[in-house]
Parts: C-alpha cells; sequence; structure tokens
C-alpha cells in the first residue's frame, strides 16, 4: 500500500472528510450534561487524528437543527453516530458515559483498518501489516522509520498509535498481529502489545518504553530525530510569541530564571512610563511575592529587595515566566505558614497588568476567571498552574507558532515522568498524586542548575 500523494492539501479551503464522530444532544437533558465531560476528553484526546477522524456535536434542541437530527433517526439523547464519509454508520446510545468512550473510541479507531471498503480518506493508512509488506516497505516508501506494534487481535493500540502519529513526517506506523508468525518469529516478539522501530539500513530496535501503552509508544515516536509535524495544522485560535524551550528538561537553569525574572521587572514591569494604581499596586504584589518565595542567589534576594540595576537581557522570555511561576507556587506549598492563593493572584495580577503579547494574556485571564478562585489548598494551586500550562500548551501544539523541533507535549512527558502517566480504558490519564510529587522535586532549589558558564 503506498501513500498517494495529496490531492487536496491543507491549504486548500476546503474541509477533508474522514469518519465523524457526532454526538447528537439536547441542551436541557441531564444525561447529557453527565455525559459531556466524557465527550469533551474524548474530543482532546483524538485531537491530532483529524483530518481522518472528526468529533462533532449537534444540539438537537435547537430548532435550526431539527430536521439533521429527524434525518438521522434520533429519537434519544445523548446518541453517537460514527459515520465514515457518508456511506456508513454506527450507532450507540449513551446510557453511561464511561461504556460509550470506550466503545466507541474503539469503533472510530477501527475504521482506520479498512480504508477501502467504505471509501476512507487517502489520510488514513490500513495498518495491520504482512512480512512481506515489512519486507519491501522502505522500497516502496520515503519515510526515514517503520514503526510496527505487535499486539492481539482485539486490540486498538497499534491503530490508536498509527492515527496518533498521522500528521507526523518520515514514519509509518502499522500494527502487526500476534498471528503472523514469521514476523513475531524475525523480531522474537514474546509480549503483546509490544513496539519495534524499522530503521532504512535495515536494523531494527524494540521501542524502550515504560509502559506497552498507547501514550507511551507516541510520546516516544514523536520525540525521534527527523521526525516533524506534517502540512496539516490543527485550527487554533492562539498565536502569540513563541520562544524554544531555553531549559533543558531535565534541569532548571538559574542563569534563565534569572534573565527571565530580570526581563519581567525592568523591561516589561517597566514599560508603563509611569506604574501607578492598579499597575504599581501588581508590580508591589509581584516583587513582594518573589522575595518570599523565589530562592535565588543571595546578591539576587538583595536585588529584589533594591530593585537595584541590572543589565538589560532577554532570552526565553515566555518559558523563564512560566518556570518562575511554577518555582514560585511549589515554594509557597512547602510553606505551611503562608497563604496559598498569593503566588496564583499575583501572576494573574502580572500577567493582566505587564505581559506583552496580549493575546496570551487575554487566554490566561479567561483560564483564570473561570476557575482559578476555585483552587483550595496549596497543592491545588500547584496542579492548576501545571494543568492550564498543559491546557496552552495542547492549544498551541500543531499551531503555526509551534517549533517542529521543540513539539508542544503534555508535561511532564512519559520519559521524564513515567509514574506520571497511565491509561483509562485506552484514555491517557494523569496520575495526580505522582505528577504533585514530580513538581515538588523540578521545582525545587536543589534542582537548579548554578553554572553560568553553560
Ligand atoms: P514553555 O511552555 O514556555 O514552558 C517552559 C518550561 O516549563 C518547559 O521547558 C518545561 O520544562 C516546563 N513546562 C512545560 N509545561 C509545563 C506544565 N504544564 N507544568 C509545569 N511545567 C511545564 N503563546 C501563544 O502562542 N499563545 C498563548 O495564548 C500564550 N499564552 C501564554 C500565557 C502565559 C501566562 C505565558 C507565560 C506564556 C504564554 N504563551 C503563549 C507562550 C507559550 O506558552 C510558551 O511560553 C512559549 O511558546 C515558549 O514555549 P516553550 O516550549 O519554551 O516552553
Amino acid at each position: 500500500w503506498a501513500r498517494p500523494g495529496p490531492l487536496y492539501t491543507a491549504s486548500d479551503p476546503l474541509e477533508l472528510l474522514g469518519a465523524w464522530a457526532v454526538e447528537f444532544f439536547a441542551s436541557w437533558c441531564g444525561h447529557c450534561i453527565h455525559f459531556a465531560p466524557t465527550w469533551r476528553a474524548l474530543a482532546h484526546d483524538i485531537r491530532e487524528w483529524r483530518p481522518a477522524v472528526i468529533m462533532a456535536a449537534i444540539d438537537c434542541a435547537s430548532e435550526d437543527n431539527q430536521q439533521v437530527c429527524s434525518d438521522f433517526g434520533i429519537t434519544g439523547f445523548p446518541t453517537m453516530k460514527v459515520r465514515l464519509c457518508f456511506f456508513r454508520a454506527f450507532s450507540k446510545k449513551a446510557e453511561d458515559g464511561i461504556r460509550i468512550t470506550s466503545e466507541v473510541k474503539p469503533l472510530v479507531s477501527g475504521r482506520a483498518e479498512h480504508p477501502a471498503d467504505a471509501q476512507a480518506p487517502a489520510a488514513v493508512p490500513p495498518v495491520s501489516c504482512s512480512a512481506e509488506e515489512v519486507r519491501t516497505f522502505f522500497q516502496r516508501n520515503k519515510d526515514q522509520y517503520l514503526a510496527l506494534i505487535f499486539e492481539k487481535s482485539n486490540s486498538f493500540v497499534g491503530r490508536e498509535v498509527a492515527l496518533d502519529m498521522l500528521q507526523f513526517e518520515n514514519i509509518a506506523v502499522r500494527r502487526v498481529l500476534s498471528s503472523e508468525e514469521e514476523l513475531v518469529e524475525k523480531f522474537g516478539v514474546t509480549t503483546f502489545p509490544s513496539g519495534y522501530l524499522l530503521f532504512r539500513n535495515g536494523s531494527f530496535s524494540r521501542l524502550p518504553v515504560h509502559i506497552e501503552a498507547r501514550s507511551f509508544y507516541t510520546y516516544y515516536l514523536r520525540t525521534l530525530s527527523g521526525i516533524t509535524r506534517g502540512s496539516y495544522k490543527l485550527n487554533t485560535t492562539a498565536d502569540g510569541p513563541s520562544c524554544r524551550a531555553a531549559l533543558p528538561s531535565f534541569k532548571l537553569y538559574m542563569a534563565d530564571l534569572e534573565s527571565a525574572l530580570h526581563y519581567s521587572l525592568r523591561v516589561e514591569a517597566t514599560r508603563p512610563s509611569v506604574l501607578s494604581g492598579a499597575q504599581l499596586a501588581a508590580f508591589k504584589c509581584y516583587v513582594a511575592t518573589l522575595v518570599k518565595y523565589f530562592p535565588g542567589r543571595p546578591s539576587v534576594q538583595t536585588y529584589l529587595q533594591n530593585l537595584d540595576s541590572l543589565e538589560r537581557h532577554f532570552r526565553g522570555y515566555p518559558c523563564g515566566l512560566w518556570t518562575i511561576f511554577h518555582l514560585l507556587t511549589v515554594q509557597a506549598a512547602q510553606n505551611e505558614a503562608e497563604s496559598w492563593g498569593e503566588v496564583l493572584s499575583t501572576m494573574r495580577c502580572y500577567v493582566r497588568n505587564f505581559f506583552g503579547c496580549q493575546e496570551c494574556a487575554e487566554h490566561f485571564e479567561a483560564m483564570a476567571a473561570k476557575s482559578m478562585e476555585k483552587v483550595a489548598s496549596r497543592e491545588e494551586s500547584v496542579l492548576w498552574l501545571w494543568s492550564h500550562h498543559n491546557e496552552v500548551n495542547a492549544r498551541l501544539a500543531g499551531g503555526d507558532t509551534e517549533d517542529p523541533k521543540f513539539p508542544k507535549l503534555q508535561w511532564p512527558p512519559p520519559d521524564m515522568c513515567p509514574l506520571c502517566h497511565k491509561e483509562e480504558l485506552g484514555v491517557h490519564a494523569w496520575v495526580v498524586p505522582a505528577v504533585v510529587v514530580f513538581l515538588k522535586a523540578h521545582f525545587s532549589p536543589a534542582n537548579i542548575y548554578m553554572d553560568y558558564a553553560e
């Protein structure tokens, strides 16, 4: 199966139809309200499967939609339908959300395997693979890598990883069934599922993952050298300044933190010619929080207290700003005596008053307005910032501002914190207590690298 050249591309003003998973709901229906978080979670989980799979929802309570809902024979809410290019339909009625997630998702990803039988879009590869296809793969394709996921026939991992990697170039993913004896023997496979990576020179290696599961395979494959996101871009509303991670991911660098601190204090916060009113209060509040919690060198502490002169310097500023606030929330959480809400409200105030990227500030304010006041403990304030930073990462992933060499990933990725990740019914989930432990260790003074020479 050779991948055909695209007839239409992302620059064409049309939407390539793949499989559509549609929830027919009524805004007044209690079950639908109850089910919405599940449908939303699934939509987030498979957002990168577009354009092969597109999730949607239609409100049958709206008069404008009544004809459509009746054409589809909707008699109860919520009802899920998975349609492939309008030729075949499968429908499920939701009695409980969890069951539906585990049913609809395989239905959606299962479509990837039969492109011919229902006019699937060219973007969807057939993923199960024979020994002959593996042998001739690199002769027929320009890809740098072929990933093989060995699995039992009732497993969906291979299909899901194939869909996860759909938008990425230089790699193809195929599932190999455990009944494919020649391949199982050739690779010495004893565990199902397990993943292998084949290179153009004929060599191969086992995918070194902590858990044999979809999100671990996908993360590893996306971070391989030479793997880039293709031309299909997700629709994101955000565009703001993007900077590549100045910080190597396993350590915090004091030089970077100080440089962001410096930029925020000396450039951004002093951009208004006169600081007064709310801006002055925000500035004072920011400096007071830094004095309390920023684990700086004595000279920096003195500087913070005196706000004396330092050289002007810009480097990785937004990244440094996130890092500073993560550090501050963690430090405040360790400090039992202090009020836990002050760091988040200081950050909100700072971003609203000074953060140079207007659109970023507006997005941040919208997130804060929605949920920041609900934060009810020190630990929750650490988690609020972490999860909302991830919300920004997710919004920017695949957008125009993403640096292909530094993809916006949900953080911390599995190689940084394997214990932070798990899968529930095939959907990635965080192990929140492990995330808390990780954040406290990562954003601790002990993890700050002080060598200014590097
Ligand atoms: P960053 O996202 O800046 O992260 C810095 C470091 O923090 C990473 O290297 C990593 O070690 C760590 N990290 C990553 N994720 C998390 C997490 N969830 N929890 C804890 N630590 C983490 N840009 C836009 O284009 N649109 C926007 O709307 C937008 N809003 C922003 C709002 C705020 C308040 C800030 C500070 C920045 C915003 N930005 C926005 C900029 C954007 O979020 C990034 O800062 C920028 O693109 C640089 O990204 P980066 O890859 O260097 O890492």
